[in-house]
């Protein structure tokens, strides 16, 4: 009865990339922030949760950033990988291998529009960074010719991944913090931890694991006001949450606005109506994956390639306040504010 209640109770508003979740629940649960993947983690747990299950999260999280990322001096397997593009396969862990090969999958999947190749254009932005810049025509179309899922060599009983051109780059940075979530939530369950919110920077899970759990209440980020002000909720349980918006990371010159999603295909950041796109799925990387690439994709492929796939749906937000939601997301959504208007394309 109590976990009834308490599900009853709890409004939780996930504030996409910020370190202080707003909460009302009957009961009180246990946050730890931590930065890393380039993003506020926050990890709150209930069931009065021992210190080390944080501990072990944090570690393995910390163990992932090691491994996948591209942006720090330190290295990591990706880094070694792009090191050797046009020279040698290198020898990953399981971890980054599952990652390069679901990521290529993707990449396949959106035709390009979302593709884990994109790091030498990523870059050559630096978006996010205290260096971004436009680059110049001729830097976009050098680093173009080096972006292509296709030339990804895979060795499974190896484990070895190849760049096949000298000046290749994986950027996991569309995917890794989605299979962050989904590491987070392994570790819980070998705990018997039951009731969890993980929150990587916009990549939300709401796990609960009793059958009798009414489902959580999610807030979904109005893209035109300050983190932590939505535009509605969405009621799940065991599902990833993830947003991909540009109002996340972006920069400012001359007057114009470039945001950290490119397009593969212009080398620019992708430029379209859209501000931002929610998807709910089981799998945390998968969702974050097809954020990425739905967003790239645009409202109409985008939204088919949803269609076309089970247990996933989408919910599309566009400059001009119209909300463009895949055929069951409303069956999970609520829209709380009404200067959106939904349009029901099915
Ligand atoms: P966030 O990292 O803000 O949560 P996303 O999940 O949408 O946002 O991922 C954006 C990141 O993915 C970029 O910062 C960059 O590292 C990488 N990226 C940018 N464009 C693409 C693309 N077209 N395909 C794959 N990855 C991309
Ligand atoms: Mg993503």
């Amino acid at each position: 009865m109590k976990s009834i209640k308490y599900y009853l109770i709890a409004l939780l508003l996930i504030l996409t990339g910020c370190a202080n979740q707003k909460k009302e629940i009957s009961f009180d649960p246990v946050t730890q922030n931590k930065f890393l993947l380039g993003t506020v983690v926050t990890i709150t747990l209930y069931d009065n949760p021992e210190e080390e299950i944080f501990d072990e999260i944090f570690n393995e999280l910390e163990k992932i950033e090691k491994e996948m990322t591209i942006n720090n001096a330190i290295t990591s397997e990706v880094i070694e990988i792009n090191n050797h593009a046009g020279i040698e396969g290198v020898k990953i862990s399981k971890n980054t291998f599952d990652v390069i090969n679901t990521g290529l999958n993707y990449s396949k999947l959106a035709n390009g529009a979302f593709d884990i190749t994109v790091g030498p254009l990523v870059k050559l932005w630096e978006i996010g960074f205290t260096d971004a810049r436009v680059p110049s025509h001729e830097e976009i179309s050098k680093a173009l010719e080096l972006i292509n899922y296709e030339d990804v060599e895979l060795n499974e009983e190896q484990l070895t991944v190849k760049l096949t051109k000298p000046g290749m780059m994986i950027d996991l940075g569309g995917i890794a913090k989605g299979y962050a979530a989904d590491t987070a939530i392994k570790i819980l369950k070998e705990h018997g931890n039951q009731h969890a919110i993980i929150n990587l920077g916009g990549n939300v899970y709401a796990y609960g694991d009793k059958p009798q759990d009414q489902p959580w209440k999610i807030g979904i980020q109005n893209p035109f006001l300050p983190r932590g002000e939505y535009l509605g909720i969405a009621s799940v349980k065991n599902k990833a949450i993830v947003t991909s918006g540009t109002y996340e990371r972006f920069f400012e010159q001359d007057g114009v606005t470039y945001h950290h999603i490119l397009d593969p295909k212009t080398g620019y950041p992708v430029s379209n109506n859209i501000v931002s796109v929610t998807i709910i799925a089981d799998n945390s990387m998968v969702a974050d994956a097809l954020s990425t690439a739905a967003f790239a994709l645009g409202i109409e492929s985008g939204l088919a390639l949803i269609e076309s796939l089970d247990q996933v749906e989408a919910l599309y937000i566009t400059n001009d306040n119209q909300i463009y939601p895949s055929s069951g997301f409303m069956q999970s959504f609520e829209l709380t504010d009404d200067t959106f208007t939904i349009i029901d394309s099915h």
